[in-house]
């Protein structure tokens, strides 16, 4: 298989046609890095276009920007080459911060890993070097589109697939996608924290206002920035399961999918002596066979109603206008406090907390909804 210095100018014009995004090569040609993770953090391997190993294994600590620091000293002492970063697809929380640092960042999908271990992604040095071999079959990730850009479809089929099902986990109280409809409360929730900013940030807002949210963390954050998760706690925040590492649950198998819940939930209750009762699979994904493996886990499947869409950053005018205009008795809002550059979400929530407020409603955590729209059913 051609590597990308062997792309031809004829194959990269029709590669551009295709609107598939080759690195050009620098004077020194491309280099490959992949990206792996296990529960003890990162690992970066990287080759160069020969196969040759040109980096020694790393292993960082779980903290994204350490690994970040790593990636740009390598990116420095290579700055005639250019860099391909993979990664896989049980890997959904590093790609947003990669990309706003300047990195070109690449998807491989399991029909080109192979089997995952339970609990850990593919190896740094098979991601390096299946990109070598052929960047062109990876998915070249875009912010706009997010991590799962090319199987949308897919993703969406599922969710259709699964109607059936996430009706009957909702009417056994198993799933919510939103609360009583005849209940002027809304949830706001936040997810792929935490970040040790921007989470920050948001909790300072809900202070201002004082107002409880939910967030919906991932392991590895939460192994990262313990403080920030211990903050939520103590001021009342809800803390939910979203997985250790971001990934797309349908390429999971049930060992791997339970490994991620339970990890994950033992993260939390180490640091904030609570046991998350809501799990958020990332992206939202569904098959029936996913929720089957989920009704056997100790957790409620949360889903939510009103989506702004701000981990594509469309603005901060775009981001609270959609969930003002979206919003009705018992939704539950989908944001960002982590995953890449959170800053309009930021901006926009005072603006959608005034709003909300403005318009009668009363701003709860998921387990408050739930809870409520339970009560209201039973009267
Ligand atoms: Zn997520």
């Amino acid at each position: 298989m051609p590597s990308a210095e062997d792309v031809r100018p004829a194959a990269r014009a029709a590669d551009a046609r295709r609107g598939v995004d080759i690195p050009t090569a620098g004077d020194d040609g491309v280099f490959y890095t992949g990206i792996a993770w296990s529960s003890l953090g990162y690992e970066v391997a990287v080759v160069d276009a020969t196969g040759t190993h040109t980096a020694p294994d790393v292993h960082v600590t779980p903290n994204l920007w350490t690994l970040i620091e790593y990636l740009e000293s390598l990116r420095l002492s290579r700055k005639n080459c250019n860099m391909a970063v993979a990664i896989d697809s049980s890997n959904g929380m590093v790609d947003g911060t990669l990309m706003t640092a300047g990195f070109d960042v690449y998807r491989a999908d399991p029909w080109h890993v192979g089997a995952l271990p339970t609990f850990g992604s593919a190896s740094a040095l098979s991601l390096a070097e299946v990109s070598r071999q052929n960047l062109r079959a990876l998915t070249r990730l875009q912010i706009k589109t997010g991590t799962l850009t090319g199987r949308i479809h897919e993703l969406n089929n599922g969710i259709l697939r699964s109607r059936k099902m996430r009706d009957v986990m909702t009417m056994a109280g198993r799933c919510i996608s939103h609360g009583s409809r005849h209940l002027r409360q809304i949830a706001l929730t936040f997810d792929d924290g935490p970040h040790p900013k921007y989470t920050h940030e948001v909790i300072d807002i809900l202070e201002r206002y004082e107002i409880k949210a939910t967030f919906f963390c991932v392991g590895a954050n939460i192994s990262a920035f313990p403080d920030a998760i211990q903050r939520m706690a103590d001021l009342g925040h809800e803390i939910g399961n979203h997985t250790w590492s971001h990934p797309y649950l349908p390429d999971l198998n049930p060992q791997q999918l339970t490994r991620q819940i339970e990890e994950t939930s033992t993260a939390i209750h180490q640091i904030a002596q609570c046991t998350p009762t809501f799990f958020r699979p990332p992206y939202g994904s569904q098959s029936p066979a996913l929720l089957s493996s989920l009704l056997i886990q100790d957790v409620i499947v949360a889903l939510w109603d009103i989506e702004p869409l701000d981990w594509a950053m469309p603005g901060a005018t775009q981001i609270s206008g959609r969930v003002l205009g979206g919003a009705q008795p018992g939704s539950v809002v989908l944001m960002h406090d982590g995953g890449g550059d959170r800053s309009q979400t930021v901006a926009a929530l005072p603006e959608i907390i005034e709003g909300l407020l403005e318009m009668g409603y009363e701003l709860v955590t998921v387990s408050a909804l739930a809870n409520a729209s339970q009560r209201r059913e039973n009267l």
